[in-house]
Parts: C-alpha cells; sequence; structure tokens
C-alpha cells in the first residue's frame, strides 16, 4: 500500500457536471485534481469551497486536446506525487451545425478535445493505476450517444467514441483490477445547456419521463458509485442518468 494521497483527477471541474464531481469525490474522501483550460476564476473556486469543506483540491490549466502538454503533466504533477485511483473524464465542449455545414475545424476542435483528450489521460492513467493494481475509470459521454440528435454529428461521434473506448480498455485493464465505465448524462442544467431556446428545453421535457431536467449532482452521485470500491464488479459499462429520456 502506498503513503501517497487518494486522488481523484477530474478534467474540466471548474464548472458544472465536474464541479459536482470533484466536490462529490472530496467529501468521498479523496484529494481532489481538477483541470481547466479557459477560467481560472471557476477552478479557484471550486478548489476554496472543497477546502472550505474540510477536503484537499488542486487545480491546473490544461487544455485536454494538447497531448504533450497532457503527457508531461502525468509526468510532472502525477507519477510518483500521488495516488491516483479514480479518472473522471469529463472535459467537453459542443461546437453544433447541421452536418451539411459542419466545417472541418468544428469537426476537429470536438473530437480532439472530447474524444481524444479523454483518450490521453486514460492511457496516461491507465499505465499508473495497472503499476497500483487498482484504478476506477469514469467517462462522460451522453444520452445522443446512443440515440443521435440532429445538429450534433461531431459531438454525438465523439461521445460514441467514448463509449467504444470504455467498452476497449475495461476489456484491457481488467486484469489488473481497473474498471473503465462511462456515464451517459441526459439533460443536465448547466453552462452547457444554458443557451437552448425555451422551446427546446420545453419539447425535451416532454420526452423526459421523470418531468425534470438532471442536476450535475445526479452525474456526480452516479461518478461517485462506480469510482468507489462498491463498483468493484462492473466494467466496460455505460450508466444512463437521464429521467428515463431515450429523445
Ligand atoms: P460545461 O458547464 O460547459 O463545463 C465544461 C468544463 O470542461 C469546464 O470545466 C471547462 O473548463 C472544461 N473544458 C472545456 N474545454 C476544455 C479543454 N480543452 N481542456 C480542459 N478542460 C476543458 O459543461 P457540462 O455541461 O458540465 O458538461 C461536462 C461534461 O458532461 C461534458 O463532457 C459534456 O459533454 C457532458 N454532458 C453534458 C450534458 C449536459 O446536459 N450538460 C449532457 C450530456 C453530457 P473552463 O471552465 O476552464 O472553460
Amino acid at each position: 500500500m502506498s503513503d501517497l494521497p487518494s486522488t481523484a483527477l477530474i478534467t474540466g471541474g471548474s464548472r458544472g457536471i465536474g464541479e459536482a464531481c470533484a466536490k462529490k469525490m472530496a467529501k468521498d474522501g479523496f484529494e481532489v485534481i481538477i483541470t481547466y483550460v479557459s477560467r481560472p476564476d471557476g477552478a479557484d473556486r471550486v478548489c476554496s469551497e472543497i477546502e472550505a469543506a474540510g477536503g484537499k483540491a488542486k487545480s491546473y490549466k490544461l487544455d485536454s486536446s494538447d497531448s504533450e502538454a497532457v503527457t508531461s503533466f502525468f509526468k510532472n504533477e502525477i507519477k510518483g506525487k500521488v495516488k491516483l485511483d479514480v479518472l473522471v473524464n469529463n472535459a467537453g465542449i459542443t461546437k453544433d451545425g447541421l452536418l451539411v455545414r459542419m466545417k472541418n475545424d468544428d469537426w476537429n476542435k470536438v473530437l480532439d478535445i472530447n474524444l481524444t483528450g479523454a483518450f490521453t489521460f486514460l492511457r496516461e492513467s491507465a499505465k499508473i493505476m495497472m503499476k497500483q493494481r487498482y484504478g476506477r475509470i469514469i467517462n462522460i459521454s451522453s444520452v445522443v450517444a446512443q440515440a443521435g440528435n440532429v445538429g450534433q454529428a461531431n459531438y454525438v461521434s465523439a461521445k460514441a467514441g467514448l463509449i467504444g473506448l470504455t467498452k476497449a480498455s475495461a476489456i484491457e485493464l481488467a486484469p489488473r483490477n481497473v474498471t473503465v465505465n462511462a456515464v451517459a448524462p441526459g439533460f443536465i442544467k448547466t453552462d452547457m445547456t444554458a443557451e437552448l431556446s425555451e422551446e427546446v428545453v420545453a419539447h425535451m421535457l416532454e420526452n423526459i419521463p421523470l418531468k425534470k431536467l438532471g442536476t450535475s449532482d445526479d452525474i456526480a452521485n452516479a461518478v461517485s458509485f462506480l469510482a468507489s470500491e462498491n463498483s468493484g464488479y462492473i466494467t466496460g459499462q455505460t450508466l444512463a442518468v437521464n429521467g428515463g429520456m431515450y429523445m
């Protein structure tokens, strides 16, 4: 057993679902490391709130799509410095547009951050977790990966890719007691969904059997279970947290 602190790394922890996951992981007893890309104020606030509640948290500005920077981050800040027990691959963006008008730049950016970024974090975490003979990796996918969605060919492809990455890496890492699962949120109230029109939200609500939008805490609670020792016989799965909605 290592004397290093048991740590959960959450990408994109400066707001929204990542913030809720970071706070829940801290409550669950992990030291927390969050990454962000554009909002140091958000990252500072999340860390201060965790510390004020008695937890430990650090933040790093780290663009998930910069694979060299991510690899260096693992080498300099993670390896041998913490006991990396949990990775939550949460950082994500949208750049919506109809398929026939979608620019390659918008395709590439979404794939680079949402899928390739998650792959780099997963690969670097796996190297450490395999040696530890313990790890919990949770990839944040989306209901649209399972159902498709108009105007989101890039995002849906990235999120469906994450489900494939989850299954493939779960099989490879299982012999070393490292589990890999995905959580597929439905419609969650965050900055990402704040710009949707009232009409679109009303239409979505009609299709949600539980008749309410989800919260970031709903997702964090599912992540908390998959990050715990209690989920040890679950791997390669996608847990839908969507109020019963399949669009
Ligand atoms: P959000 O409120 O827009 O927050 C996005 C987070 O990702 C922020 O912390 C942001 O950092 C970070 N981020 C963005 N680009 C990054 C990059 N290149 N490198 C590192 N960090 C980056 O989003 P959210 O709604 O909480 O969504 C979180 C995850 O859940 C995403 O993967 C999203 O696709 C997924 N999801 C969300 C919903 C939903 O309804 N909200 C539904 C299904 C799935 P900064 O603050 O520094 O910009």
